[in-house]
């Protein structure tokens, strides 16, 4: 559906919940945040009939993220019957990649059409630093298997500045080898800006230019690729000699709000319409309470057209601006 500026809505991230295995220091602290009740968060039967609703509505895409979706038991069970619902065309899932490799062949089954995993450094001692958890390996053998059970991937690695110290690589080295993981695997590399969300507000982001430049001075001349890749923000260069694509996500240094094209639904079944704010509604609260199928309709139309016009990440925070963090929203 279109929201009151015209942006066709047809995608929904969906958070299924705020639990994680890992403690990634931009956005959780070190002894993890205060869990929410099993019964706070929403049902698989009450995700699936929100997702029948949507779909009724124009929603194409959905996306399963978290916490850490691959915590949740029968996950799979989930995949599935957001799969099956009539209009959806494409389930993907956001994942740090550690439970990966057990799952993959489930994975594989469900049908998934394509698997974001987030990985932020290639080194042992750097991605221990900045997931708090020492399992780099399990990560890249999940991305291994979801490649060669040909299952589409992308890279999502946080642009971040320096954390350098302590055996910890500076970001210039770190982004290099990330990027590098795309030389001979045919799947995209993207990066992602720091957004001064929750946690990441203490760090600073590294911009998508200066990116550029340390990856070209390394690996040569970085190309525009018109072809579009997705529905999300991302844009997209090659370089000679890879296989896969090398993407930016650029929240911060090039503003992408005027095609944002997205709801988000956290795991208490709250619909947000923007990722800096708190402005959305509480479906829980109908779905428990015997609500139609139509009155939640109604209250997802008007969060779309209440949907904000763009982010004010760099300027003045509102009243209305996002308190909690990346984990309970879901990315
Ligand atoms: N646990 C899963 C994962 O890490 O992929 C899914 C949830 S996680 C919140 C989704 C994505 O949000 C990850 O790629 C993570 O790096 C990113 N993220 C977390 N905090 C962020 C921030 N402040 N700015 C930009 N991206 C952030
Ligand atoms: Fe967990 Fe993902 Fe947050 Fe890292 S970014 S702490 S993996 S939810």
């Amino acid at each position: 559906m279109l929201d009151a500026l015209g942006r066709e809505i047809d995608y929904v991230r969906i958070s299924v919940t705020d639990r994680c295995n890992l403690r990634c220091i931009y956005c959780m602290p070190e002894d993890g945040i205060q869990m929410m009740r099993h019964e706070d968060i929403l049902t698989y039967d009450e995700i699936v009939r929100v997702c029948r609703i949507f779909a009724a509505m124009g929603i194409k895409y959905i996306r399963i993220t978290g916490g850490e979706p691959l915590v949740r038991r029968d996950i799979i069970r989930l995949l599935k019957s957001i799969k099956a619902v009539k209009g959806i065309e494409k389930v993907t899932l956001t994942t740090n990649g550690v439970l990966l490799s057990g799952m993959i062949q489930d994975l594989k089954d469900s049908d998934i059409d394509g698997i974001n995993i987030s990985l932020d450094s290639l080194d042992r001692e750097t991605y221990a630093h900045m997931t708090r958890y020492d399992c780099l390996q399990q990560v890249i053998e999940g991305i291994d298997e979801a490649l060669r059970l040909q299952i589409p991937v992308k890279i999502n690695c946080v642009s971040m500045r320096d954390q350098a110290g302590n055996g910890v690589l500076d970001a210039a080295e770190r982004i290099r080898q990330v990027a590098e993981l795309a030389r001979d695997r045919k799947m995209d590399v993207r990066f992602i800006e720091l957004m001064p969300i929750g946690y990441g507000k203490q760090y600073g982001y590294l911009p998508e230019d200066e990116i550029k430049d340390i990856l070209s001075e390394r690996f040569g001349i970085l190309t525009e690729d018109d072809e579009s890749r997705g529905n999300g923000p991302g844009h997209y260069y090659t370089l000679a000699g890879f296989a896969g694509k090398i993407g930016f996500i650029s929240a911060m240094s090039h503003q992408f709000c005027q095609t944002c094209n997205r709801v988000r639904l956290t795991s208490q079944g709250y619909l947000k319409s923007c990722l800096q704010y708190n402005i959305g509604t509480d479906l829980r609260e109908k779905l428990r309470s015997n609500g139609r199928d139509e009155e939640i309709e109604a209250l997802i139309r008007q969060a779309i057209l209440d949907k904000p016009e763009k982010h004010q990440f760099r300027e003045a925070v509102t009243d209305q601006a996002e308190r909690s963090c990346m984990s309970q929203i879901g990315g």
